[in-house]
């Protein structure tokens, strides 16, 4: 018997094998099942095989508020609710921070069961750089909303991952042409089913691409960090750097930091250490 615990449980993204051994013995076993749509869960529990017969109970953008009190006394009152969306992570541009907030506030048990999440195996795929990035949800559907988000996240020094979907995509991409200039972008498409695809490229290329064959399917957009490394890091404060990093470690250590730091490739970084190590720079 589970303990009781709103348990956080993702779902697959597409393919149905991507639901763990776990998720599936909690999902059996839970007294109640929180989730966005009771067709769209019944039906994966169905597919998956598991029991029809418990309680499900919808927890959706619009009663958020209201039932986030009442799963919380569920569990309070030593009952085990799973908390699913109707595909991938819970929480992430999907319902569930206020019912986790909530349950935290009254010292209420709550674990999740990690899984497919949209987000993460994008950028897994895109090639863009993953030591830092941001995701920032849903594209708004409003040009002036669209423009603005832009505007205000073009200088960040992260990729930048958005969820998006087929009608509005051609658009978002030529404002991100617009307002991103050249900068690299990803697409992943229908990602974990048969159709699955990740192009990259410019925003042009993209446009290209999505202009010869319709966009279909759900989408993810992510966009390179800005390439702003060479304004910040001049050749001379590389060597500068290089130089002091040198006189303290060896020179493949000074390298390999002096590469982290600059995000200059470590080649580069290398023959420049070379030369300063033949007294030639
Ligand atoms: N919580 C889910 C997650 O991150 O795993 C996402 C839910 S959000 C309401 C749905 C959006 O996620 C879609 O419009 C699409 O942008 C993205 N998405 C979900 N599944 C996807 C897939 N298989 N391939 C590409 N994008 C997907």
């Amino acid at each position: 018997m589970l303990t009781n615990a709103l348990y956080i449980i993702s779902t697959p993204i597409g393919n149905l094998g991507d639901i763990s051994p776990r998720a599936k013995g909690i999902l059996q076993e839970a007294d109640v099942i929180a989730c966005e749509d009771t067709r769209v869960s019944k039906k994966l529990f169905s597919l998956l095989g598991l029991s029809l017969q418990k309680k499900f109970i919808t927890y959706h953008d619009h009663n958020e508020e209201e039932k986030a009190q009442e799963i919380t006394d569920i569990i309070a009152g030593g009952k085990a609710v799973a908390l699913i969306s109707d595909a991938g992570s819970p929480l992430i541009s999907d319902p569930g921070y206020k019912l986790v907030r909530k349950c935290r506030e009254q010292n209420v048990n709550v674990t999740a069961i990690p899984g497919a999440c949209a987000v993460i195996t994008a950028l897994q795929l895109s090639g863009l750089p993953t030591n830092r990035f941001m995701f920032a949800g849903f594209i708004p559907n409003k040009e002036k909303a669209r423009e603005d988000l832009f505007n205000e996240l073009k200088n960040i020094d992260t990729t930048l991952i958005f969820y998006e979907t087929a009608p509005r995509l051609i658009k978002t991409l030529e404002k991100g042409a617009e307002i991103f200039g050249n900068r690299e972008i990803a697409v992943a498409r229908e990602l974990t089913k048969i159709h699955e695809e990740t192009l990259t490229g410019s925003f042009s290329d993209i446009i290209a691409s999505f202009s010869q064959t319709e966009p279909k399917g759900e989408f993810v957009v992510m966009i390179a960090p800005p390439d702003n490394k060479e304004n910040i890091f001049s050749s001379e404060a590389v060597a500068d750097l290089l130089r002091e990093k040198m006189q303290s470690v060896s020179l493949k250590s000074a390298v390999k930091e002096v590469a982290q730091i600059s995000g200059l490739n470590k080649n580069e970084v290398y023959d420049l250490a070379l030369r300063i190590k033949n007294d030639e720079l």
